[in-house]
C-alpha cells in the first residue's frame, strides 16, 4: 500500500483514532487484558451428535479446544485478527451489491483444514447481520460477539480434518477507521463500490481468517444491477445477465491473503495485452478512463521486464491495473492486479504516476507471491516495495537508487524498521527509512548475494506467509556470513548509523 500525502497525517491521528474507536484491536489495547470467555462449550467438549458431523466414527476427544487464549492469532500488532486453529483453503463468495441501498446480501462457503483438535472456530466478522452457518450442508449454533463469529462444530474434530462450512450474511458496510486508524472496507464510490483490506478491513464485508498468515485461493460471484460490472482478483470465468441484474464470476487460483482482496463495482471495461515474457496482463478502468488503458499496460509490461532482471520471473498468473474512483492519495497492490485512483493515474506518466506504479508492481514479488506471517513484519512488504519503487524510478530517469536511499537515511525518525508499533506500520520506517535498511544490506553483502537473495525469497517461499527470522536465515545463508550484527544494527535498532556500509 502507499499513502503518499496521508501517510504523516494517518500516523499523528492514530492515537486519537484508536481510543475513539471501540473496534479497534492495537497490541496495546489488549496485551495483558482480561480475554472474554467464549461460551459454556470450551471447556467441556461437546459429546459427539448425530448430526452431519461423521456417523458411525469415533471422534477422539480434543486436546486443545481453542489454541492459545480464544482470541485470534497473537499477532504482535493486532492479536485478535485471525484464527490459528484453522487454515481456509478455499472461498467461494457470492455477493449481490445493491447500490441505492449501499447493502450486501453475501454467502461465504469456506474449505477449511483444522490444524488442532475443535469443538468451535472463529471467523473475523464486524457489523454485519448473519442469518445461517452450516457446517458440511447442517445448520449450526453461532454467536456473534466482539468482531468475531463463534461457530460451533456439530462434533469436536481432530487436526487434521477437513469441512466445509457456509456463512450467510447481509450488511451495510460502510468503511470505518481501521486498527490503523485509517479508514479501511467497503467504499460507495459515486460510480459504484471499492474495497481497501489492509490490515483489517475485509472482515466489515465478508466472514473469513483475516490475518495474512492464511492465505487462500477464492472464487468470488458478484452480483449488480443490469449495466453494472463488477471486478475481483483473478481471471474472469464468466459473466451472465440474470433477471436481478448482472453476475461476474472471477477466480483466483494462487494463495491470496485477505487484505489483498480486490472487489471493485461499477462502469468498468476491461483491457488486455501481455508482457515480453508471457505474463497476461489485465487492467480494468471505468469508461471515462478506457481510453487511458493500453497505455498503461504498455508501461507495465515494461515495468515487468524490468523487475524481473532483478526479482526472477513474475510470480504471479498474471497482473494488471485497476483505476477506480477512491479518494486521491491512495494505491494498493491487490494481488494480481493493483487498485490505484483515478486521481493518481491519470495519463501524466509523470514521476508521481511512476513512483505509485513501480512500487504496487514491486509488492507482487514482496507481500503478494510472499507474505508477512506476522504484521509486526510489514517492513518484508514496504521496505521492499519501496526500495523496487527507487530501483524503477532509476530505470526511468527520474532518481538513483543511491540519492533516494540517502535522503531516506537522512530522514529517518527515530524508530525501528524491525519492531514497529501499530502507530509506525504504515510510517516512515517501514517504507523509505525500511528501503534504507535494504540499501544497507545490498551495500554490506554485494549486489550478487543481493539480487541472489530476493530471487530464492520469492522462489521458495511464493505461496506462502513468512517472517522476518525467515528472512534473515535465508539472507546469512545466500551471503555465507553471520548476519547478526548487521541486523541488530540496522533493522533492529531505533537509530540505524548514519551512513552506508
Ligand atoms: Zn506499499
Amino acid at each position: 500500500m502507499l499513502r503518499r500525502s496521508a501517510a504523516v497525517l494517518a500516523a499523528a491521528a492514530l492515537l486519537a483514532a484508536c481510543a475513539a474507536d471501540p473496534g479497534v484491536r492495537s497490541g496495546t489495547a489488549n496485551s495483558g487484558g482480561p480475554t472474554a470467555p467464549v461460551d459454556g462449550t470450551t471447556t467441556s467438549p461437546a459429546t459427539p451428535t448425530t448430526g452431519s458431523g461423521q456417523p458411525g466414527t469415533t471422534v477422539p476427544p480434543p486436546t486443545t479446544v481453542v489454541p492459545g487464549a480464544h482470541d485470534g492469532t497473537g499477532d504482535r500488532l493486532f492479536p485478535q485478527l485471525g484464527f490459528t486453529g484453522i487454515d481456509v483453503q478455499h472461498y467461494d463468495v457470492t455477493i449481490d451489491y445493491h447500490p441505492d441501498q449501499q447493502s450486501i446480501d453475501g454467502a461465504v462457503v469456506a474449505d477449511i483444514t483444522a490444524t488442532t483438535a475443535l469443538t468451535e472456530f472463529w471467523l473475523d466478522s464486524v457489523g454485519l447481520d448473519i442469518s445461517q452457518v452450516t457446517v458440511d450442508g447442517a445448520p449450526v449454533a453461532f454467536q456473534t460477539q466482539r468482531g468475531e463469529l463463534v461457530i460451533t462444530l456439530p462434533a469436536p474434530v481432530s487436526a487434521g480434518t477437513s469441512f466445509t462450512t457456509e456463512v450467510t450474511y447481509s450488511g451495510r458496510p460502510n468503511a470505518a477507521a481501521s486498527a490503523v486508524g485509517i479508514p479501511n472496507g467497503w467504499f460507495h464510490s459515486p460510480g459504484g463500490s471499492y474495497v481497501l483490506n489492509e490490515p483489517d478491513g475485509a472482515r466489515t464485508w465478508m466472514p473469513c481468517n483475516d490475518h495474512p498468515s492464511d492465505k487462500a485461493s477464492f472464487t468470488f460471484h458478484l452480483g449488480v444491477p443490469a449495466g453494472m460490472a463488477a471486478v475481483a482478483n483473478g481471471e474472469l470465468v464468466s459473466h451472465d445477465t440474470e433477471a436481478a441484474g448482472e453476475r461476474w464470476t472471477w477466480d483466483q487460483a494462487e494463495p491470496t491473503a485477505t487484505y489483498l482482496i480486490l472487489l471493485l463495482t461499477g462502469q468498468y471495461e476491461i483491457a488486455e495485452s501481455q508482457s515480453s515474457s508471457g505474463v497476461p496482463i489485465l487492467s480494468v478502468a471505468l469508461t471515462q478512463d478506457a481510453d487511458l488503458l493500453a497505455r498503461y499496460n504498455e508501461l507495465t509490461a515494461r515495468q515487468i521486464d524490468f523487475f524481473e532482471q532483478y526479482f526472477g520471473p513474475y510470480p504471479l498468473a498474471r497482473y494488471g491495473v485497476a483505476l477506480t474512483d477512491s479518494f486521491g492519495g491512495l494505491a494498493m497492490e491487490t494481488q494480481g492486479r493493483s487498485m490505484f485512483s483515478s486521481e493518481d493515474i491519470g495519463g501524466r506518466f509523470d514521476y508521481g504516476e511512476n513512483l505509485l506504479l513501480g512500487h504496487e508492481l514491486a509488492h507482487q514479488w514482496f507481500g503478494d507471491a510472499v507474505t508477512p506471517a506476522d504484521w509486526g513484519d510489514i517492513w518484508l512488504n514496504e521496505s521492499f516495495a519501496t526500495y523496487g519503487e527507487w530501483m524503477w524510478l532509476e530505470e526511468a530517469g527520474l532518481g538513483t537508487v543511491d540519492d533516494s536511499a540517502r535522503n531516506a537515511l537522512a530522514n529517518r525518525p527515530p524508530g525501528a524498521t524491525g519492531t514497529p508499533s501499530v502507530g509506525e506500520m504504515f510510517g516512515y520506517n517501514s517504507y523509505d527509512g525500511g528501503a534504507a535498511v535494504v540499501h544497507a544490506l545490498r551495500r554490506t553483502i554485494g549486489d550478487d548475494a543481493f539480487f541472489t537473495l530476493l530471487r530464492r525469497w520469492i522462489g521458495e517461499n511464493n505461496g506462502t506467509s513468512r517472517t522476518t527470522a525467515d528472512f534473515i536465515a535465508l539472507a546469512q545463508q545466500v551471503a555465507g556470513q553471520d548476519l547478526t550484527a548487521f541486523f541488530d544494527t540496522w533493522l533492529f535498532a531505533t537509530r540505524p548509523p548514519s551512513s552506508f556500509p
